[in-house]
């Protein structure tokens, strides 16, 4: 099968690329990759990982029209965050300081992913639900031995990427030592659209807001906790991990949302910083393929989504006499995205190694800054429009 472009990986990244190329007119494109497990609708049942999505990720999925087809009643704005250092530190972002409606929105990974193969379905695109593995100069063969080539493959299968690595592409990996355990809560009181974030010593702990259940006010947990700290949680008993977890939380938190409570089940994450050269020879790596940061920020899918816009928009906009995978397109690519991600790669891993630091009075300077940085509104309104708009 010779198509214009391959996409490996039917991921968000890898099916809002294919949606928004379909849009954009090239229909010559072929999505190889499983397709994402059906989702529950049920009011009391909610996938495992959810997102924090930005304003210009909001404004792609806009764009590409699967944001009127979200479920707005599983969405949840964020419009305000709460910032805690591991002392005396603390920074109050609210939306309105920057006459900004929201920060971001709280939403589920299966919700997007319903949306978009929604819509892949709607344009016809070819989606051949299998995986790729071998491949060699614009041609590949699938686990089925499907024999695929094209101008243009991008690289959307992920942080082990199997088209980076037969591509023979370079990835700089390194590992934070740490797992992102992740499950969500039933809390006390109501979250009122406020998104949390302590800075502990064991690691940084967020709590997302997410819509209310029968059970009561719902929140989601990341815990970015030493691999061997989240070990022994995640290898006890279900009964054991609630209670365990139930015991850590409430002096983390200060009970700033009253008593927390495990409603499902824990999984965990390990998390590692990663780089690639983003291109290869009519190959371009988007999302998790190509980078990753630290979950603090929230911003990896948001990376990836921003890769995919701008991979079609210099696909879509390149001259009619260059392929989809010259080197000129692709190089416009990378220099697209070159900026975005080096500063969310300093700005995430910056942050954890600054409060990995126990040193004095390194502690002290860093609680004192983020209470600094809450009385200066001038800095408060970029780092909120920053935090909208990202990345
Ligand atoms: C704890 C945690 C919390 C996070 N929170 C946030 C957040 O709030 N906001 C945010 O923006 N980001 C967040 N992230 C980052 C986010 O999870 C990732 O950046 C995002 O999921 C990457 O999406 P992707 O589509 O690139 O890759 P993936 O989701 O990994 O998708 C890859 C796809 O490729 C497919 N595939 C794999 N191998 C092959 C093959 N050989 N052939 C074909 N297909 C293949 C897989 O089946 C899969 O569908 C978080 C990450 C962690 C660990």
């Amino acid at each position: 099968m010779k198509a214009s472009v391959v996409i490996c990986g039917a991921g968000i990244v890898g099916m809002a690329s294919a949606l928004a190329l379909a849009r954009g007119g090239c229909h010559d494109v072929v999505l190889l990759g499983p397709a994402p497990r059906a989702v529950s609708t049920d009011h009391n049942t909610y996938h495992p990982r959810v997102y924090a999505i930005s304003g210009s990720s909001q404004q792609f999925l806009q764009s590409i029209g699967v944001w009127s087809l979200l479920d707005m009643s599983r969405v949840t704005r964020v419009e305000a965050m709460e910032v805690r250092g591991d002392q005396f530190g603390a920074l109050y972002l609210r939306a309105w300081q920057a006459a900004q409606p929201q920060l971001s929105w709280i939403i589920e990974a299966g919700e997007i992913e319903r949306v978009l193969s929604q819509a892949l379905k709607v344009y016809g695109l070819t989606w051949l639900e299998d995986t790729l593995d071998q491949y060699q100069n614009q041609t590949g063969v699938t686990q089925a031995g499907k024999t695929l080539t094209a101008d243009l493959w991008v690289a959307a299968d992920g942080a082990n990427s199997a088209l980076r690595q037969l591509a023979g592409l370079p990835y700089d990996s390194q590992p934070y030592d740490a797992v992102g355990v992740v499950a969500h809560l039933t809390c006390e009181h109501p979250h009122q659209g406020v998104a949390f974030q302590w800075f502990r010593p064991e690691g940084v702990l967020a709590l997302l807001p997410m819509p209310d259940t029968t059970a009561g006010h719902q929140v989601s947990m990341v815990w970015s906790l030493k691999t061997a700290h989240a070990d022994v949680l995640l290898g006890l008993p279900p009964e054991r991990q609630a209670d365990e977890l139930a015991g850590s939380l409430a002096p983390a938190t200060r009970a700033r949302l009253g008593q927390l409570t495990l409603r499902g089940p824990l999984n965990g994450f390990a998390l590692t910083l990663g780089q690639s050269p983003m291109i290869g020879p009519g190959v371009a790596l988007v999302g998790d393929a190509a980078h990753r940061v630290h979950p603090l920020a929230g911003q990896g899918l948001n990376l990836g989504l921003g890769d995919a816009q701008a991979l079609v928009r210099v696909v879509s906009q390149r001259e009619p006499f260059l392929s989809a995978g010259d080197p000129l397109v692709l190089r416009r690519y990378r220099r697209e995205r070159a900026q975005a991600i080096l500063e969310i790669r300093l700005v995430t891993d910056g942050l954890k190694r600054l409060f990995d630091v126990t040193l004095p009075p390194i502690p002290w300077i860093r609680n004192a800054g983020l209470s600094l940085v809450d009385r200066l509104p001038l800095v408060k309104r970029l780092l909120i429009e920053g935090a909208s708009r990202s990345a």
